[in-house]
């Protein structure tokens, strides 16, 4: 692979972080850039200042949605070192996605290297307050200027970089969660276990109308029989049972998160009895009836562990631990951010320095 070019901007004095930069408002001062051709494979990468994009109207990412992208994030430990939680996992997962949308795979030592560089050059702005952390947002679009339908040619790599806020400016409440059957996101087969703008774009009007009627988020059911729960918004999601913690399998339609793998090792390596199957939205309401549902939990890169405080199906209202953070939901955030800020021993390698090459087991 040809060497990164540099283009750096002057710093006009130092980086201030405002004091609540909210989530996804605020960019860096620089990104990377590649671009994909046929004749030259990936080629042309390039650290240098945030402008804007200059595309023709027919670019094909405008019209065919032929994109994918990454969400993770880096931390500024107590000790003040700079560490990406779990890249090499984010890579993989973002040349699963790119391939199942006709997108030619990166190189996955080369993107681990951009993102150390580019996150390095822009350290100053990861955020020291716990809760807080540097947000980055790899992506892939197909930018061939042709309105047929067909795989781009050309593409385009980015990794943009901005710095977040706690994702509960008020300290870690519950959220509640209306199980939509009025809506699927995806179907098994289809795009729901890839990171690509189409399955968001199917989310949005459901999320809205659960916003709407007083719900943080929707509960997705499965696809076919709209019977088997699936992901929470864009997170996946645990039934805590009094003898099991479950999640759905990913069956296709599923995204796997990162951050759903972390809380799966964490539970094992606690003893508890963590399981992976299909759940029906009828066995969470007989569990719920019966008095054997302990709480219900959802995990993702933005929230880490959001704790459900509600779920509501059909005229049937659940609620939780009256209605506050369970025990368990506390435990594992604790636990997951106190490994980000380098608190506690960081027993599963998740953690890449941006000094030496981390190795994940
Ligand atoms: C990103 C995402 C998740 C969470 O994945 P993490 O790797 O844990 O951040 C879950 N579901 C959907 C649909 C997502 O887009």
């Amino acid at each position: 692979m040809e060497q990164i070019k540099y283009i750096i901007k002057e710093r006009s004095g130092k980086v201030v972080i405002p004091d609540n930069p909210g989530f996804g408002l605020l960019f860096t001062d620089h990104i990377f850039e590649m671009d994909y051709s046929p004749s030259q494979g990936w080629h042309n990468p390039t650290i240098k200042p945030l402008e804007n994009l200059s595309f023709h109207p027919a670019s094909m990412v405008l019209h065919y949605g032929q994109a994918v992208f990454e969400g993770l994030k880096a931390f500024r430990t107590d000790d003040n070192q700079a560490v990406i939680f779990r890249p090499q996992k984010h890579i993989e997962r973002l040349n699963r996605s790119a391939r199942r949308v006709c997108i030619p795979e990166l190189d996955k030592d080369f993107v681990m290297e951009a993102l150390k560089e580019l996150v390095s050059i822009e350290q100053d702005w990861i955020p020291a307050k716990r809760g807080e952390a540097l947000y980055i947002r790899p992506f892939l679009i197909g930018v061939d200027s042709v309105l047929g339908v067909r795989p781009s040619v050309k593409y385009k790599f980015i990794i943009l970089l901005s710095p977040v806020g706690a994702y509960y400016p008020e300290g870690f409440k519950p959220v509640k969660i209306l199980v939509t059957d009025e809506y699927v996101r995806a179907v098994r087969k289809g795009l729901g276990d890839c990171k690509t703008p189409a399955n968001y774009a199917a989310s949005l009007l459901a999320a809205e109308e659960a916003r709407k009627k007083g719900f943080t988020q929707v509960l997705w059911l499965d696809g076919i029989e709209q019977k088997y729960i699936e992901e929470v918004g864009t997170m996946n999601i645990f039934i805590h049972f009094k003898d099991e913690i479950a999640t759905p399998k990913l069956t296709g339609s599923i995204l796997a998160g990162v951050t759903r793998d972390s809380v799966i090792h964490i539970l094992k390596d606690w003893g508890k009895n963590v399981t992976e199957r299909l759940i029906s939205i009828h066995e969470v309401v007989d569990a719920y009836k019966n008095g054997n549902l302990v709480g219900v939990f959802g995990t993702g890169t933005a929230a880490i562990i959001s704790s459900v405080g509600s779920l509501t199906y059909k005229d049937t209202n659940m609620v939780f631990n009256n209605g506050k953070v369970g025990e368990l939901d506390k435990k594992l955030f604790d636990t997951l951010t106190s490994i980000h800020y380098g608190q506690i021993e960081d027993k599963f390698n998740w953690l890449t320095h941006l000094s030496n090459k981390g190795v994940e087991v």
